[in-house]
């Protein structure tokens, strides 16, 4: 049933998720009290996720809940082939995923996963919840609830339940802030400039950086850019985070101007063609672009590939097109998420509060999902403060508590005239 590239390969992966279990604390201790509890009997989880480490870790967490689950890959670049093998055969969810699939074969992982008739949906990109409601309308019935991991299938969940369509309650996991501070800023922060790294050797100290959008990756690749010795430029459309760019000690400027000044430009707008041909054509020679965003959208790809009139494979992920005016542009993985092909998805320090995050969610729907309505609900501030309190507890970090006088003096509306 399932279909994965190789189960004899699971040994290898058996290892790295091990390695990677151990940077999960908040993950783990989760497992064992599942594992007590139970939470999860007579549920079917179907998650569409990076097949990676951290999946299966979070894959192990819920099958000790005594869940039934079914994976396929949210994009077939970051399959780990190993991890999922060894996800199949040691962790026992059903595993739809092999490394580099095509489209059809992709289609059919996704319809693997939904054969498990879900009770509960785990999305990263909304893959599943838009496919369910296009296609599968039968499943909806037994459905309790879903997840969404990322910022663009949360937007995706958003415009469905704005629309009046989305018929089951979800919990954006990106909104929570035990995700986006650290997830997006400091995941997404390092494997961009990993990626990039990896893809072209190239000094960043020195270099002008543009970081196109400032939302929390964008933060987070201009801190490691700068950390780095890049003099680092943003280009944004939303006034407050321009400001905010500013106060930062960055540059501000609109893309056009900064298409002169860059080395690199790294999109992470979640928007479509923040860098157009016409920018490119404006670019130093040999100037780098990647894209760091969700889809592949942000780099005018298609555009670049027609005006083009040569192209060269410099380095695996580095490919260089020369333009009609003589100078050339290096595009990085072809426009798609640089950290993820070039590099490795996030590491397991922050996926830890991820998928801990949304495993704390998941069990929630599970005892309370029938009783919401359909549409986007915030994640229970609770959970975030679990989770933060168990990453403290494992980083040996001791915080101060309020005394009683200060409880009452926050809590009380009549002080402070
Ligand atoms: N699915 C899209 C992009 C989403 S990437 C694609 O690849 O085209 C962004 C999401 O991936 C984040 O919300 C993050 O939580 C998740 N992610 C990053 N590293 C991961 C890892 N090691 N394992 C599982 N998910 C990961």
């Amino acid at each position: 049933m399932s279909m994965v590239r190789d189960l004899s390969l699971a040994d290898e992966g058996a290892l790295k998720i091990e390695f990677a279990g151990r940077r999960m604390p908040v993950l783990q201790a989760l497992t064992e009290r599942f594992a007590e509890t139970k939470p999860f009997v007579g549920h079917r989880i179907a998650g569409c996720l990076h097949v990676t480490t951290e999946t299966a870790n979070m894959c192990k967490a819920l099958v000790a809940g005594g869940a039934e689950m079914a994976l396929c890959a949210s994009n077939p670049l970051s399959t780990k082939d190993d991890v999922a093998a060894s996800i199949q055969r040691d962790i026992g969810a059903e595993v739809f995923a092999i490394y580099g699939c095509d489209r059809d074969t992709f289609y059919k992982q996704v319809q693997g996963t939904l054969a498990v008739k879900p009770t509960i949906v785990i999305d990263d990109g909304a893959d599943l919840t838009s496919t369910i409601h296009n296609d599968y309308t039968e499943l909806l019935g037994d459905i309790v609830g879903g997840t969404e991991v990322t910022s663009t299938g949360v937007l995706r969940i958003r415009n469905m339940s704005n629309a009046g369509v989305l018929r089951y309650p979800v919990f954006p996991t990106n909104d929570a802030a035990t995700k986006h501070l650290f997830d997006n800023r400091y995941g997404t922060g390092q494997n961009t400039i990993d990626g990039i790294l990896r893809a072209t050797n190239m000094l960043l100290a020195g270099s002008t950086f543009v970081v196109v959008g400032y939302g929390w990756c964008g933060r987070g690749v201009a801190m490691r850019a700068r950390g780095m010795g890049a003099r680092v430029i943003v280009t944004e459309v939303d006034p407050v985070r321009a400001l905010e760019a500013v106060l930062d000690g960055l540059q501000v400027m609109p893309i056009a101007e900064a298409a002169e000044l860059g080395d690199f430009f790294v999109t992470v707008t979640g928007n479509r063609d923040a860098v157009t041909l016409e920018h490119m054509q404006r670019m130093k020679d040999g100037a780098v672009i990647a894209n760091s965003g969700h889809f592949d959208v942000e780099i005018a790809v298609e555009a670049l590939r027609g005006a083009a009139v040569g192209r060269r494979e410099l380095r695996p992920n580095c490919v260089e097109y020369r333009l009609p005016n003589g100078r050339a542009v290096v595009l990085l993985a072809e426009g798609r998420l640089v950290g993820q092909s070039a590099a490795e998805a996030h590491p397991a320090e922050v996926m830890d509060m991820t998928f801990a995050t949304q495993s704390m969610a998941v069990q929630y729907l599970v005892s309370n999902g029938k009783k919401m309505e359909p549409g986007v609900h915030p994640i229970p501030r609770e959970i975030e403060n679990e989770v933060a309190t168990a990453k403290l507890d494992a980083y040996g970090v001791r915080i101060d508590e309020l005394s009683e006088g200060q409880h009452q003096y926050l809590n009380d509306w009549r002080v402070g005239t």
